[in-house]
């Protein structure tokens, strides 16, 4: 593992043989609804022991890909940075609590229904032996049970503060992920004379792209708690997103684009069928992602069917349905579709029809700062988005005629946290 000592690999090896504990978008909110200090400082300790454990997974996988994959430049520049940021969070200092506290937060959060863990967490400088009593049950039931109002040490605000920092850099120094590993798949595909990865390296990147959604959301969540505090909003997750809104968003950004793109006067036109006041509990930024990314392919079929030159483009149509499980939202076009022989592939990281975009970490720096095609990343990114709070994204394809996306997102958001 090049500069990192094999003290720390094996520490890595051992933290990965433990099982991950999700959160679902219900227990998030109920959690962080009144994010006191206590609650805060619960948090963090969740985190400062999930992560670890999530990073360390990934970079166990990250080591054994099939056919030398794992030596590829960027994928071992990608793994070193969970390295850090798994030794970043296991050296990050824990607060210290005074002994009276101890027990006033150990009879405050008192669970109900207390389970004995199994096992103990694989850090034992974690062992939080000062309170003992995070080991007492699972962790996702420690996750989301509140812990009363107790007055904490200043010392307490302080650490949970620099613990959003350290997460808040690390977040930071996984910006280019995507674009990085992407190069590695690149790298690895000039080599062997590939053009399209086989379903080995496909669910590899499924899991990987999942995962790191994952962690985004608790790290995001977890710096927001403290930082954000707009009406509606718990952390990252706002209880009453309005689809229309959001995607009314998303329409002006991908006709922005495709304009800009095509050097068009006016983009085809996309009509909106929703109900203005429909809310749901979501993160607005994965929903404008996945409406984005699907309107983008929408408008690009559009206008390579008819030329930048015509005069006018069939509609693009979105109907938002509301079900009791799911919201459904369907993105209809009349781009001429997808033959049934390619429509498996569409899923498949980096396959695209539009012309290459060079891939440069720094300029992708956001999840949002897409360009108008040709990453091949945007349907089976937008699908892992989809599937991460229990919903689905499907295309149905008319060749010769256009293409219907499904996306459905499920709306009761108490589906467990998909964890690979
Ligand atoms: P990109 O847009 O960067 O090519 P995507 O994952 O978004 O990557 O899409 C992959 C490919 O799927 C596109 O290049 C295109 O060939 C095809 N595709 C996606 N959506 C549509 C659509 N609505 N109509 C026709 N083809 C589509
Ligand atoms: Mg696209």
């Amino acid at each position: 593992m090049g500069a990192f000592t094999k003290q720390l690999t094996d520490k890595i090896y051992h933290f990965a043989k433990f099982p991950q504990t999700g959160v679902s978008l219900r227990q998030m909110v109920k959690f962080g609804q009144h994010p006191s200090q206590g609650v805060l400082l619960k948090a963090s300790q969740f985190v400062s022991e999930e992560l670890p454990i999530r990073l360390a997974r990934r970079v166990v996988e990250l080591d054994n890909l099939p056919h030398n994959l794992s030596q590829m430049p960027s994928v071992v520049k990608v793994k070193n940075w969970y390295i850090e940021s798994f030794k970043d969070l296991i050296e990050f200092p824990k607060p210290r609590l005074p002994a009276d506290l101890k027990s006033k937060i150990k009879d405050a959060s008192k669970p109900t229904d207390a389970v004995q863990l199994p096992a103990s967490h694989p850090n034992p400088s974690v062992s939080y032996s000062n309170t003992s009593k995070f080991h007492s049950v699972p962790m996702n039931h420690r996750f989301y049970t509140p812990m009363g109002d107790i007055d904490l040490p200043p010392e307490i605000a302080k650490y949970n503060k620099d613990f959003a920092k350290c997460l808040e850099n690390i977040k930071r120094r996984h910006d280019p992920v995507v674009t990085t590993l992407a190069q590695g798949i690149n790298e690895f595909k000039a080599l062997r004379h590939k053009t399209i990865i086989d379903t080995e390296v496909q669910s590899f990147l499924d899991r990987f792209y999942m995962s790191r959604i994952g962690i985004r959301v608790l790290i995001g969540q977890q710096v927001a708690l403290q930082t954000k505090n707009e009406p509606d909003y718990v952390g990252i997750i706002c209880t009453r997103t309005k689809l229309y809104d959001i995607a009314m968003e998303a329409i002006a950004n991908a006709s922005f684009i495709c304009e800009d793109y095509y050097g068009l006067f006016a983009a085809p036109k996309i009509t909106l069928h929703c109900r203005e006041d429909l809310e749901f509990m979501y993160i607005p930024s994965h929903l404008h992602h996945m409406l984005f990314e699907l309107l983008k392919n929408s408008l690009r079929a559009t206008v390579e069917l008819y030329g930048p030159d015509a005069d006018n483009y069939p509609p693009i149509k979105i109907v938002v349905a509301e079900g009791q499980e799911d919201i459904t939202i369907k993105v209809s076009d009349e781009g001429g579709g997808i033959s049934r022989s390619a429509l498996p592939m569409v899923w498949t990281y980096m396959y695209t029809t539009a012309e290459a975009q060079p891939l440069d970490p720094d300029f992708n720096q956001t999840d949002f700062k897409a360009p108008m095609a040709g990453f091949g990343y945007g349907l089976p990114i937008s699908r892992c988005y989809a599937r991460y709070f229990g919903g689905d994204l499907k295309l149905i394809s008319m060749e010769g005629y256009g293409t219907d996306a499904y996306l459905h997102l499920c709306r009761l958001s108490d589906s467990a946290e998909p964890l690979p």
